[in-house]
């Protein structure tokens, strides 16, 4: 049987729609072999994961995707191989967890301006002990019907610069790079054409992201176009990285791909799991 690898999707224990549980079952039905949970900012999920994995025989990757600033510009970064019980880490994803709180607060506060109301009490039930994401705020949006689809939740009210957008300040790339390091991890830009950087940015970004020890680039990502491996892979040669492959699954009912459903690395880019 072949290895398929699938290093970034996301539990309850952050904006998933599956329990650890239920996702490493998945993955196997799948024929997932090598799978990295990388809840938001979380580390929660990861022991019950690798209870299951080992019952059925998959290798779970322990993992993480923290949100990260740079430049006043939100990137997330997946830490993969990381140590779950490290203290850095348990730490930045307490101090996460309440600035989600507030987030959440101020974004109920700005829907309210619109006469959208109860969003936070339905967040906060929603995402029980895990992390309180944009993406509740989407499904709160949509079972009110305030939005007919997820996607039209972030273009009308909580996506970037809309009307009900908090902008919010992460931990600096460069401490999220070191606390994945200390943790034993690798670091990888998930989702670079997700940014929609100039050409000039993203050289500097991509700078700063080897400087501060970044050693992987998502090149295989669950929503890429054939144009956008391209474009990874290039970047991935051009700064010497080492490719990761995600579908970034989150639901089995909507717009995601299917857990290990992805294209294989391009030829030339050395796999990020040459590393565990
Ligand atoms: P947060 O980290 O709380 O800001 O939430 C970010 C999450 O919201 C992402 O990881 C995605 O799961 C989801 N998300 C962000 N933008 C969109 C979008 N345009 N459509 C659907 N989901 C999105
Ligand atoms: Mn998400
Ligand atoms: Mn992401
Ligand atoms: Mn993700």
């Amino acid at each position: 049987m072949s290895d398929i690898y699938d290093l970034h999707c996301h539990s309850t224990a952050s904006d998933g729609a599956l329990s650890p549980t239920e996702l490493v079952e998945r993955a196997c039905q799948q024929g997932v072999t090598h799978l990295a949970l990388t809840d938001h900012d979380c580390l929660d999920g990861l022991a019950e994961a690798e209870i299951v994995a080992s019952k059925l025989g998959l290798r779970l990757i322990p993992g993480i995707e923290l949100s990260t600033t740079w430049e006043k510009k939100c990137f997330h970064i997946v830490g993969l191989g990381i140590d779950p019980n490290n203290n850095l880490l348990l730490e930045g994803s307490r101090h996460a967890q309440s600035t989600r709180l507030n987030r959440a607060e101020k974004i109920s506060l700005k829907l309210e301006k619109k006469k959208i109301f109860g969003a936070f009490d339905a967040v906060k039930a929603a995402a029980g002990e895990g992390m309180i994401t944009r993406t509740h705020f989407a499904n709160f949006l949509l079972s009110n019907n305030h939005v007919s689809n997820l996607q039209e939740a972030f273009d009308k009210y909580i996506g970037d610069n809309k009307c009900a957008f908090v902008a919010t300040i992460w931990p600096s790339l460069d401490e999220a790079i070191a606390w994945i390091k200390a943790a034993g991890g690798i670091a990888v830009l998930a989702h670079p054409m997700r940014y929609k950087l100039t050409k000039s940015s993203m050289t500097r970004f991509m700078n700063d992201f080897k400087k501060c020890g970044g050693q992987g680039i998502e090149v295989v990502y669950g929503r890429s176009s054939q144009d956008d491996i391209s474009a990874a892979a290039n970047l991935a040669r051009k700064f010497e990285l080492a490719g990761s492959v995600g579908s970034d699954f989150h639901n089995p009912n909507n717009q995601w791909i299917e857990l290990g459903r992805l294209n294989s690395l391009p030829p030339g880019i050395k796999p990020v799991w040459q590393f565990f």
